[in-house]
């Protein structure tokens, strides 16, 4: 595989079938430091063609449950050997520091492992109680067919393997399309499931952009399912594009994750340094690049001036750098357009009212920050309202808006205040009380005095336009299969409803 045959189609490494490449820039320097090939619909077209071969007539749809188990923890072992590379690459390609890419790989060798462990040991079907001894009724699972996976480049890595994992545990075969400017740690994990021996065919990988390649996916006839994680716009093009054929469809979109934290989260210093502390944690994390991002601080009206001014001195003091030198704690932004929407976002906050508390500005060049990189610093915008644009859509950048509340009605209405619904936190030391508010919000994960914190085993996904359908856990599996059910009449017999 040459630098530029990024493309694995039927057990083959290939270039774009029109020559097409693309250079993948360091956000850290702005410098290209990659190349991918840049495929368009004929490409999509081919790995479908291939990964339909190899479900209608390829080993793995068959392959007992304990074998396909099997290849996902070879594969667990292949992401464990290469852990620093992978996350090199990822840092390199994303931005996010070399310790989020560490914990990355971990994430997604918990998630093989766990997709692993739940096909291996399942019983072949659920027997149905017909009330009739002469009938055996079973309902059993099996594999969609042909999957199209469309991840974002956040968390490339992670967003792959999320889909991957269950498409295969379920027995799939699949075309997974990663975003066209984090195109690495996809093509690696690639090459990791043909060391682990999965058959030709069984997996594909086109490169390139979300229209045509995307897309085309998105509307092929061989295609039966498809499963998006990305933005809001893409994600209804993916739906529509989906619906002639009657697709399955599973859409993972943004978020407006709202952060509430109650006074009495601040009722000892200790509990006060853990609600600002995770506060940043929600906010910051991955430049604030993140689906889950708690990037809207909702927080008790008589708390508002000591918390938000101890979250503003930490947040002026969070290291921003390139994400591969030690020490760093945000990484830069993954694009010069994402940078960009990131300043017109301060800029509509400050103009309609809001007022900046630290940030809200480009740091300058350094010695860990060269010149063409694309940095913003951790910024708090103070005094927001939910009229504000800044608090209506989703943000992915290093922005926290703080709001205030003074009852639990009011926090309420105010957390569920949105179109979607990903994610949320909840900070009290009352417990009832936090357990209350975690159950009238309206959001598919919800934290008590934590955040970003998911199991593989507990499902993720979104309410209202963060998407249908969920990843992880059971369901998450549930989503790459079909449900069959067999009745058999143990006893037949003519049953004379026609009489002629
Ligand atoms: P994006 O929607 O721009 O792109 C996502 C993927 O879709 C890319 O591979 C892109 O090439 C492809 N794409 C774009 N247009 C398409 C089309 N018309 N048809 C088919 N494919 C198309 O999103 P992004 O900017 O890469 O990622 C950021 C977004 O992803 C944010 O909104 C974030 O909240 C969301 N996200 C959600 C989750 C979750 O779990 N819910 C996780 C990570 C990211």
């Amino acid at each position: 595989m040459s630098a530029t045959e990024t493309m694995y189609t039927a057990g083959q490494w290939r270039p774009a079938t029109g020559g097409g490449v693309r250079e993948i820039t360091d956000p850290a320097d702005g410098a290209p430091f990659a190349t991918a090939s840049e495929g368009d619909a004929r490409d999509a077209d081919a790995a479908v063609a291939a990964a339909r071969r190899a479900f209608d007539t390829g080993p793995w749809p068959g392959t007992p449950a304990a074998e396909r188990a099997a290849l996902l923890l070879r594969t667990a072992e292949l992401l464990r050997r290469d852990r620093e590379e992978i996350a090199l690459t990822e840092s390199r390609d994303t931005g996010k520091t070399l310790e989020e890419g560490r914990i990355d790989v971990d994430d997604v060798v918990a998630a093989f492992r766990y997709f692993a462990g739940l096909v291996a040991h399942e019983p072949a079907g659920r027997v149905v109680d017909a009330q009739d001894p002469g009938v055996h009724s079973v309902v059993v699972h099996e594999p969609v067919g042909v999957c199209a996976l469309i991840t974002p480049w956040n968390y490339p890595l992670l967003q792959a393997s999320w889909k991957i994992a269950p498409a295969l545990a379920a027995g799939n075969t699949f075309v997974v399309k990663p975003s066209e400017i984090t195109p690495l740690s996809t093509v690696h994990l690639m090459r990791l499931l043909a060391e682990a021996g999965l058959p030709e065919g069984t997996g594909n990988l086109v490169t390139g952009p979300g229209d045509p390649v995307g897309a085309r996916l998105a509307g092929h006839p061989d295609v039966d399912l498809v499963s998006f994680t990305g933005g809001l716009a893409s994600g209804t093009a993916v739906a529509a594009a989906a619906a002639p054929t009657v697709k399955k469809v599973a859409l993972e979109l943004g978020g407006k994750n709202p952060n509430v934290v109650f006074a009495d989260a601040c009722e000892s210093e200790e509990r006060f340094d853990t609600a600002v502390d995770q506060a940043l944690n929600a906010a910051f994390v991955h430049s604030g690049q993140v689906c889950s991002a708690g990037s809207r601080l909702i927080v008790e009206e008589s708390v508002r001036d000591r918390f938000v001014t101890e979250l503003t001195a930490r947040a002026g003091r969070i290291r921003v750098g390139r994400g591969t030198v030690p020490g760093t704690e945000c990484g830069p932004l993954v694009s010069a357009a994402q940078l960009a929407r990131t300043e017109a976002f301060v800029a509509s906050a400050l103009e309609e009212g809001a007022v900046l508390r630290c940030g809200g500005r480009r740091p300058g060049p350094g010695p860990d920050r060269p010149a063409g990189g694309f940095f913003y610093s951790p910024t708090v915008l103070d005094h927001c309202r939910r009229d504000m644009r800044v608090i209506r859509e989703e943000l992915f950048g290093p922005i926290l808006t703080v709001e205030t509340f003074r009852t639990e009605d009011e926090a309420v209405a105010l957390a569920n205040d949105t179109e979607y619904g990903l994610a949320g936190a909840v900070f009290s030391a009352d417990t009832a009380r936090a357990r209350r508010v975690a159950g009238r919000l309206r959001h598919g994960t919800v934290w008590i005095n934590d955040y970003h914190p998911y199991l593989p085993q507990a499902e993720w996904g979104g309410f209202g336009r963060s998407g249908t359908g969920r990843e992880l856990g059971p369901a998450g599996l549930a989503e790459y299969r079909e449900t069959k059910h067999v009745y058999e009449n143990l006893r037949p017999a003519p049953v004379r409803w026609f009489r002629g």
